[in-house]
């Protein structure tokens, strides 16, 4: 990326930060470099660094404990990224258009159904889908490895590693399958695939891009490449590498990627799973029902039909697939490198800070990896991770995740029983999030916090919790908020 580049993008994400609907306050950040403000006093590596495309919500206002209030500090992309203001922009310009897809005859269910197949295209296209792929719309990446895993051939295995995510793992366990341990480096990881593979024949590899507890990158191209010589293939859970990462299966020679439009701006509520068609077509329909079948006769008997349609039964999210389109589509015009450079600036800053800290332990997997994205796993000796996330929201107005996120037999062997810290990054996040993330968790362990906090039905939350939430939410009257099983996101 030329500097030239950086600085329009700069200035053009700080002159464009969306303002969030009506009634919320909103900060702006006190370091973004506005025409005429002096710089000269920063030396280049602390330059302030801003969002490298505009995200809704990118300046709402927190209320914290005690009556005062600061810009959310959104450090929590990898559960769900804020959705791209391109995004926002493009649901609100086709919702006049919406109407049924596929069958109608009227002028808006016409204009939607190419809106929709268009999106499949612009979707396919974004991760390099072969000519003969499907491009199958799901709710998530859960969904769409859900059907993957009922796709695969009755009799063969899929080797699995124990790093995954539960999303890339429990919907293996019930099928013919190996777990394969995962070693302290990616090397021997690697090694031990393809021993298993060596042993016995698999049909199907299947691993994620990235981790989502401690962001490092597994060599895929590598493992595809050992898969396919042991006539396995190779499916790519890539949830938190595509926001990341240009990917491409063409190039990869992977034969399955599926992720999440959520993770990639686009929150409404779409998936996709894309990949080799054979399996695809023989498998059983993901979702019995209308829009899966040819035909059906008197006795109820299908006749399924084949491509993308089989496994999208029912009336299909034609905005969720427009927005996650859109989402590509306003990645793909970034310059390349452009994202990478984003986070690896603002990751370098957040594991510099950190890692000052005493008791404090950046999670990481494989002591030989060198390439990670902007998810930064860790713990601080002596704090709870659950209360310490409340901390951080209650008295700094910062959000990260976090628990075991859903990777329970990685976090087992990382030694982390009790749960960890999550923060992570992406295109809306500017120096001044890390900074207070930083600050915060410093303050924590020199000063301690400043309120006093409860656990209340297992959850923490500041006593007498006084932040008030927004007229429509029951936040308020709930806290604190449930959050789900153990296992979160
Ligand atoms: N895989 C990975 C690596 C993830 O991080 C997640 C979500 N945290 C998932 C799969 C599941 O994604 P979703 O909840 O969108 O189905």
């Amino acid at each position: 990326m030329s500097a030239s580049f950086r600085n329009t993008r700069y200035r053009q994400a700080h002159q464009g930060v969306a303002t969030p609907a009506g009634g919320i306050a909103t900060f702006s950040s006190p370091e973004v470099a506005r025409p005429g403000a002096p710089t000269a006093t920063l030396t280049p590596a602390r330059l302030p660094i801003g969002p490298l495309l505009p995200v809704v919500g990118g300046n709402l206002a927190a209320p914290l404990a005690g009556g005062r209030t600061a810009r959310a500090v959104n450090l929590d992309y990898a559960a769900s990224a804020p959705a791209l203001q391109a995004v926002a922009d493009h649901v609100a310009e086709v919702l006049p258009y919406y109407a049924s897809v596929h069958r109608g005859a009227g002028y808006a269910s016409q204009v939607s159904t190419a809106l929709y197949e268009s999106a499949r295209q612009t979707v396919g296209a974004f991760v390099g889908a072969r000519p003969g792929d499907l491009t199958i719309f799901t709710r998530n990446t859960t969904d769409a490895l859900n059907l993957l895993a009922h796709a695969v051939p009755a009799d063969g295995e899929v080797i699995v590693l124990d790093a995954e995510h539960h999303a890339n793992l429990l919907p293996w366990t019930s099928r013919p399958h190996r777990l394969i341990p995962t070693a302290g480096t990616i090397a021997d990881t690697v090694a031990a695939l393809e021993a298993a593979l060596a042993e016995r024949p698999a049909a199907l590899v299947t691993v994620t891009g990235c981790s989502n507890v401690t962001g490092e990158i597994l060599p895929i191209a590598e493992i595809a490449r050992i898969a396919h010589a042991h006539g396995a293939r190779i499916a790519v859970d890539g949830a938190q590498l595509v926001p990341h990462r240009k990917v491409d299966i063409a190039a990869l020679d992977v034969d399955y990627l599926a992720f999440s439009g959520h993770k990639i701006y686009a929150p409404f509520g779409s998936g996709v799973l894309i990949g080799r068609s054979d399996w695809l077509d023989a498998a059983p329909p993901h979702q019995a029902g209308g829009g899966a079948v040819r035909s059906v006769n008197a006795e109820g008997q299908a006749d399924w039909t084949t491509g993308v349609a089989r496994h999208e039964g029912g009336t299909p999210n034609v905005v969720g697939a427009a927005a996650l389109a859109a989402a590509c589509r306003a990645i793909a015009e970034l310059p390349e490198d452009a994202i990478e450079e984003h986070e690896a600036a603002l990751s370098a800053r957040l594991l510099e800070g950190l890692t000052q800290i005493p008791g404090v332990r950046v999670l990481r997997a494989w002591s030989d990896s060198t390439d990670r994205v902007g998810v930064v796993g860790f713990t601080i000796e002596g704090h709870e991770a659950a209360r310490v996330a409340v901390y951080l929201s209650a008295e700094h107005g910062v959000g990260v995740r976090d628990g075991k996120f859903c990777a329970h037999p990685l976090l087992n062997r990382l030694g982390v029983t009790g749960g960890a810290l999550r923060a992570s990054l992406g295109l809306g996040s500017r120096s001044e999030d890390v900074e207070r993330l930083v600050h915060a968790v410093r303050t924590l362990v020199t000063d301690g916090e400043k309120l006093d906090y409860e656990l209340i039905d297992g959850a923490w939350a500041p006593v007498n919790d006084d932040r008030p939430a927004p007229s429509w939410s029951t936040w308020g009257a709930t806290n604190p908020v449930d959050k789900g099983s153990e296992c979160g996101f």
